[in-house]
C-alpha cells in the first residue's frame, strides 16, 4: 500500500469539493475520490439561482466544474473511482476502489444522498427540464404555472405549500388514500386553496421527452385503473431520499434513516472521520449548506491531524 494520504475525501459534490479546497489550501494534499455520480446532484440541475455570488445564476454542471477546478488549482488531487470498501477502524484507514487502494490518516465522507425516483423512463431525461427533486432550488421557475408534487410524506407537503408561492395550482399525487405526513403538515397543506389532491393515484407517464420539457403527466387511479392526463409543466418528485452510507454501515454511527450522525462540527463517531453535506443532513440539503459543512469538515480534519502523534501525522 502506498504512503498514507493526510485526507481522503469520498465524494465530489459541493461538500466534497469545498472540503478539498480548504484542505488543499491547508497544505494537506487531499485526494478526492469522485465516485460514479461525479459532481453530485447539481449535475442533474439546470440553472442554480440561489448559490451566493452568482447574481445571474449559474448552470449546475458549470458550478461544479468551477468548484472542481478551484480545488485542483490549490493542489487537490481528484481521481475517478468506484469505492468498493472502506476500513475506518484501522490506522491508517483504508479506502479501496475497483482499481486501487489508498491509506488515509483522515477521511472526509461527502457521499451525499440520492433523491428517490419513481423509475419512469422520462424522469431522468426531463430532470432539470420540468422534473425536479428540489422545490427550494427550482420552484421559482414555475411562476404562473400548474404543477404537480408526487408523494405523501412531510417533504411532499412542505414542497407543495412552498410551491404555491409561485404556481397557480399544485396537485399532490399520492399512491395511497391516506398521507404519511404528520398531521400538522397535512393540515397546513389541506388548508391551502391552491393545492389540489389526487390520492390513490400513481404516475404512469411524464411527457414530453421529445420536446425536452414537461407538457403533461398521466396518472392512474389505483382503485379503478382509470387514467387521466394532468396539464402540468412541472413535476416535483418528493418521495424521500436515501443517504449513500451503505459502505459505512457497521463502522459509523448512523441515525434510523441511515444518515451519518455528526457532532461538534463535522465529527462522526470515529476519530479522524468527518462527514459533510447531504450524507449527514436530511433537513437543509442545499448546495450552500453542503459547501459550508465541507469547509467545517476540512478544518476539523486539519485540527485532528495536528493533534495525532507525530509518527502518524507527518507526510
Ligand atoms: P417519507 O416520509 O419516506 O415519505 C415518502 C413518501 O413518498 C411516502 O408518502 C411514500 O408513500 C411515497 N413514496 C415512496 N416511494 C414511492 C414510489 N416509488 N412511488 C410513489 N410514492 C412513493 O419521506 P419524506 O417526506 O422525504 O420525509 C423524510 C423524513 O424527513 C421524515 O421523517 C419526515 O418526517 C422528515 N421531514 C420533516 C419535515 C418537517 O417536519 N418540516 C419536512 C420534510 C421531511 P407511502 O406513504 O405510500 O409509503
Amino acid at each position: 500500500m502506498p504512503a498514507p494520504k493526510n485526507v481522503v475525501i469520498i465524494g465530489s459534490g459541493p461538500a466534497g469539493l469545498t472540503a478539498a479546497l480548504y484542505s488543499a489550501r491547508a497544505n494537506l494534499n487531499p485526494l478526492v475520490v469522485e465516485g460514479i455520480e461525479a459532481g453530485g446532484q447539481l449535475m442533474l440541475t439546470t440553472m442554480v439561482e440561489n448559490f451566493p455570488g452568482h447574481r445571474d445564476g449559474i448552470m449546475g454542471p458549470d458550478l461544479m466544474a468551477e468548484m472542481r477546478a478551484q480545488a485542483q488549482k490549490f493542489g487537490g488531487e481528484i481521481i475517478q473511482g468506484n469505492i468498493t470498501k472502506v476500513d475506518l477502524c484501522s490506522q491508517p484507514m483504508a479506502v479501496q476502489t475497483s482499481e486501487a487502494s489508498y491509506a488515509a490518516r483522515s477521511v472526509i465522507i461527502a457521499t451525499g444522498a440520492s433523491a428517490r425516483l419513481l423509475g419512469l423512463p422520462a424522469e431522468r431525461g426531463l430532470m432539470g427540464h420540468g422534473v425536479s427533486t428540489c422545490a427550494t432550488c427550482d420552484g421559482y421557475f414555475f411562476r404562473g404555472h400548474e404543477i404537480a408534487v408526487v408523494g405523501g410524506g412531510d417533504s411532499a407537503m412542505e414542497e407543495a405549500v412552498f410551491l404555491t408561492r409561485f404556481a397557480t395550482k399544485v396537485t399532490v399525487v399520492h399512491r395511497r388514500d391516506t398521507l404519511r405526513a404528520s398531521k400538522i403538515m397535512q393540515d397546513k397543506a389541506r388548508s391551502n386553496p391552491k393545492i389540489a389532491w389526487l390520492l390513490s393515484h400513481e404516475v404512469d407517464e411524464i411527457h414530453d421527452t421529445g420536446k425536452g420539457e414537461v407538457t403533461s403527466m398521466v396518472v392512474r387511479s389505483t382503485k379503478t385503473g382509470e387514467r387521466q392526463a394532468l396539464p402540468v409543466t412541472g413535476v416535483f418528485v418528493a418521495i424521500g431520499h436515501t443517504p449513500n452510507t451503505a459502505l459505512f454501515r457497521g463502522q459509523l454511527e448512523l441515525d434510523q434513516n441511515g444518515y451519518i450522525i455528526t457532532h461538534d462540527g463535522a465529527k462522526t463517531s470515529l476519530p479522524g472521520v468527518f462527514a459533510c453535506g447531504d450524507v449527514q443532513d436530511h433537513i437543509y440539503r442545499q448546495a450552500i449548506t453542503a459547501a459550508g459543512t465541507g469547509c467545517m469538515a476540512a478544518i476539523d480534519a486539519e485540527h485532528y491531524l495536528d493533534s495525532i502523534p507525530e509518527h502518524l501525522a507527518s507526510v
